[in-house]
């Protein structure tokens, strides 16, 4: 297990004491640590170079006041610093749309979708009392449609059924319908995935947003994935306007430095942490907490 950065930062936290301004060398060997905490992390390279800049510009001559000393301080601007960049306050669904409002999931094959789907479902049941319709139209899946009927009734909500032979555009003009006709608040549009970034699936999703103009697009993306969630975000963000992300996986054992990445390149907010395969392993995402998580 690698030392937390407060550990490898304490020698450098020693030396300052005493000193009342930060001095550019202090700044150069801390941000030398934070570089590799956020690196170890696998936050993506350049967004840690942007990230060291924005902290340097803060800390640079920063005055340190009461009991602390430089070291503290510094400490103290980097993890406000990354909560900042992660996110800003809680971020939750936006409903705000003519019933159905239609959430449309994207995302990679195993990042998450369906169980996300499920768990965001449950969510919108038990928080918001919504009434709530699924369905896939992942047509070239059957097991994709099985696996979302089973969990959307986990979930105690409604599926529409669908079937590989149709169109996803026809799907989702059916479950639209139905919707409206049933009076459903919310529509959960799951959706197919690859498992690598794919020019006909983006397409094809693309043909589903202008079909369903969704109140929210959310990129599904598995926290494991580390280093290459800078590609698919980026891919998935040329595509889609993304109105937000779910991280999944984040029970998993990585340090979750994807986040920092993911919001960065998407520009869109992270919304909700997926923390278990089970139906309610949903978590708002708390961006503090990941700060403190990312530095390990
Ligand atoms: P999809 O292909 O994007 O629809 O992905 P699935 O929803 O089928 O999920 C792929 C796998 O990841 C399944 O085994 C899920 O149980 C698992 N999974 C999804 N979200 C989480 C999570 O937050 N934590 C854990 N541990 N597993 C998850």
């Amino acid at each position: 297990m690698a030392s937390t950065l407060t550990d490898r930062l304490s020698h450098l936290v020693k030396t300052m004491r005493g000193q009342a301004r930060i001095t550019e060398s202090n700044v150069q060997d801390m941000l030398r640590e934070v570089r590799m905490a956020l690196l170890e992390a696998d936050v993506a390279l350049p967004v840690v170079r942007d990230f060291i800049a924005r902290v340097k510009d803060k800390a640079l001559g920063q005055e340190v006041v009461g009991s602390l000393n430089p070291g503290q301080v510094l400490v103290s601007i980097v993890q406000k610093e990354l909560a900042a960049t992660m996110g800003e306050g809680v971020a939750d669904i936006n409903l705000a749309a003519q019933p159905p409002a239609v959430i449309l999931m994207a995302g990679l094959q195993g990042a998450g979708k369906t169980t996300t789907t499920a768990k965001l479902a449950k969510h919108l049941i038990e928080r918001r009392k919504k009434k709530v319709l699924t369905v896939s139209a992942d047509v070239y899946r059957p097991a994709a449609i099985e696996q979302l009927k089973t969990v959307t009734r986990q979930a105690g909500a409604e599926w529409f059924p669908s079937a590989p032979d149709q169109k996803p555009r026809d799907i989702a003009l059916a479950a639209l319908d139905h919707a409206k006709r049933h009076y459903f608040d919310v529509l959960l549009v799951d959706t197919a995935g690859r498992l690598a970034i794919d020019e006909a699936l983006m397409a094809e999703i693309r043909e589903l947003h202008a079909t369903l103009n969704p109140v929210e697009t959310l990129f599904v993306v598995d926290a494991m994935q580390g280093q290459d969630a800078v590609n698919t975000a980026r891919a998935f963000k040329e595509a889609l306007p993304l109105t937000g992300v779910v991280l999944t996986k984040l029970d998993g054992d990585s340090r979750g430095g994807a986040a920092l990445s993911v919001r960065q390149v998407t520009g869109a907010p992270i919304k909700f942490a997926g923390v278990s395969e089970k139906i309610d392993g949903l978590e708002v995402f708390d961006a503090e907490r990941h700060a403190g998580r990312v530095l390990g």
